[in-house]
């Protein structure tokens, strides 16, 4: 349902992703894992249309091009069709729960009050925060934050959710919540794409782990391949830090 190939990406004179291919199939799990710098963000926002690419091909949604013959309206198209759950929530801290949810429905989906209330209750309740709805974000814990940033991505109901690093900035107690929405999410068969340091979750949750160093895809395989038995020696190295 989402095909990259040969995606490049430079910042200055600085090759920041060098050749990336991503095949996502309906309902994968799909973690992306690699050392700090290696181009993870990036390569998520370039998806995601919120950074633009040097180079490669998207398919998705309709659209087969090469990221520079993108329209407006195929930006539109991919950012319809996608959630996007970032590492600091990135919620508006005027707007309640609440309306941090039905934002996107009202204004982007042109759904009415009503009914942008309906979904986002219901998003909400997954999530654990059913009671939570009239709260603002300074009223919240991280872990809490995280989860209404997640209720928000189900809500427009994407084809695929991106999540960058959603933990990373949670007390390490807050972590268990988040991770086991998302696990939920998956179990439901969620198409998820998510750059994690949660080796657990790659290891339990995942289809397919992609080890990415220094801009490159250097290893992908299913978790019970890579975690046990690498065959690249920069994986084997990276793995033994962390694990
Ligand atoms: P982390 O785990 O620390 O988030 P990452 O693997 O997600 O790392 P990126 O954030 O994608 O890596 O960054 C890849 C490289 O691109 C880094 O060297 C970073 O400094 C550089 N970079 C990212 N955004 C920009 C930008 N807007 N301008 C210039 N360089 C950038």
């Amino acid at each position: 349902m989402l095909t990259i190939s040969h995606l490049k990406k430079r910042f200055g004179q600085r090759t920041i992703l060098e050749d990336i291919d991503l095949t996502v199939h309906q309902g994968d799990v799909i973690t992306l894992i690699g050392p700090s710098g290696s181009g993870k963000t990036t390569f998520l926002r370039i998806i995601t249309t919120l950074e633009q690419a040097d180079g490669g091909h998207i398919q998705f949604a309709g659209i087969d091009k090469d990221f520079a013959d993108l329209t407006k309206r195929d930006i539109q198209t991919i950012r319809r069709n996608v959630g996007f759950v970032f590492q600091n929530y990135n919620l508006f801290n005027n707007k309640t729960v609440l309306q941090n949810v039905t934002e996107g429905l009202i204004v982007a989906q042109k759904r009415s009050k009503a009914a942008a209330k309906a979904i986002a209750v219901s998003a909400l309740a997954k999530v654990g925060l059913a009671d939570f709805q009239d709260y603002y974000p300074s009223q919240l814990s991280g872990g809490q934050a995280q989860r209404v940033g997640i209720a928000r991505a189900i809500a427009l109901n994407p084809k695929v959710i991106f999540f960058d690093e959603p933990t990373s900035a949670l007390d390490p107690e807050l972590v268990t919540d988040v991770l086991q929405v998302m696990r939920q999410l998956a179990a439901e068969g969620m198409t998820m794409v998510v750059i994690t340091h949660q080796m657990s979750f790659a290891r339990d949750v995942s289809n397919q782990v992609i080890f990415m160093a220094d801009g490159h895809v250097i290893e992908k395989g299913q978790p019970s391949q890579l975690f046990t038995t690498p065959k690249v020696s920069r994986t084997k190295q990276f793995l033994a830090e962390i694990l």
